[in-house]
């Protein structure tokens, strides 16, 4: 079975996901990799506590003080995430501390857009406790793992969006956006997930949302479906490099070798 991010990895060079998925090969982490990881491992624990502070919330209250609930809350968790991540932030040569210092900024900020939000909500809707949280929408699931055998496919969905029973995958990303659009590889994996999607649970996603935390920008993406038959195309052609058994050709894109963790090896091999 192959995962949605073998697919972008494919995409990325063929040689590489080959590097990786039969010979074995593992990049070594780098420093903006296990940020990356920590920020998605953050939003999970964000998006499984936001019940639990929307509902401790049983009367009027200014935005100050549910900001300060929420950073309250950001705080532990993101403690518990450097706990947790330790032996990872110190392979790469830092220290959970340096790594606090350097993210805390933006979480706050995260605690205070979400603040102004549903303080702006209440106002609205002149809701507390289990009736604010029920009003409000979209819900969201987050770390949603879905297997099809059906696709021979296999993809963690950073987040599902849940709106008037129509199902969105979200996915977060902490590098640089495009001027406009989306980039390439991730139009791939967006129409991956919502494949995925629609056989878990019998529904049509037409369209989804990247995330881009740099920017603080969500980008909508209309998935035809011409985008969706290009992914099983994908799926066949990365279970043919595999089947093939043979490494392919370096990729002419110097850049992307630039940037790839296995650069080294793939010079050794012909
Ligand atoms: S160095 Fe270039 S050709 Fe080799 S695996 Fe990396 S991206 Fe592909």
């Amino acid at each position: 079975m192959i995962s949605v991010t073998d697919l972008t990895s494919y995409i990325y060079c063929p040689r590489k996901l080959f590097l990786k998925l039969v010979m074995k090969y593992k990049e070594p982490p780098k420093n903006v990799t296990v940020l990356g990881i920590l920020k998605h491992e953050m939003f999970d624990r964000i998006n499984k506590n936001e019940e639990l502070i929307v509902t401790s919330i049983n009367k009027p209250m200014p935005t100050e003080e549910i900001e300060i609930l929420y950073r309250k809350n950001y705080a532990d968790m993101l403690i518990g995430t450097l706990r947790n991540m330790k032996r990872q932030i110190l392979s790469v040569n830092l220290s959970p501390p340096e790594v606090f210092n350097e993210t805390w900024d933006f979480f706050l900020e995260e605690a205070e857009l979400r603040a102004i939000n549903l303080s702006n909500f209440i106002d609205e809707n002149n809701l507390f406790g289990k009736d604010l949280w029920e009003a409000l929408i979209p819900k969201i699931l987050s770390e949603v793992k879905i297997v099809s055998e059906k696709l021979g496919l296999v993809g963690r969905l950073d987040k599902i969006e849940i709106e008037n029973e129509n199902y969105r995958p979200v996915d977060l990303k902490t590098g640089s956006p495009p001027k406009s659009d989306i980039w390439q590889d991730q139009k791939i994996q967006l129409s991956a997930y919502a494949l995925l999607i629609e056989e878990k649970f019998d529904t049509n996603v037409d369209y989804g949302y990247i995330e881009y935390l740099k920017t603080r920008e969500k980008r909508r993406l209309y998935i035809n479906p011409f985008m969706k038959e290009n992914v099983k195309i994908l799926i066949n052609e990365v279970n043919n490099l595999i089947k093939a058994n043979k490494l392919p050709d370096k990729i002419e894109n110097i850049n992307k070798c630039n940037y790839c963790g296995l650069r080294a090896e793939c010079y050794k091999l012909n």
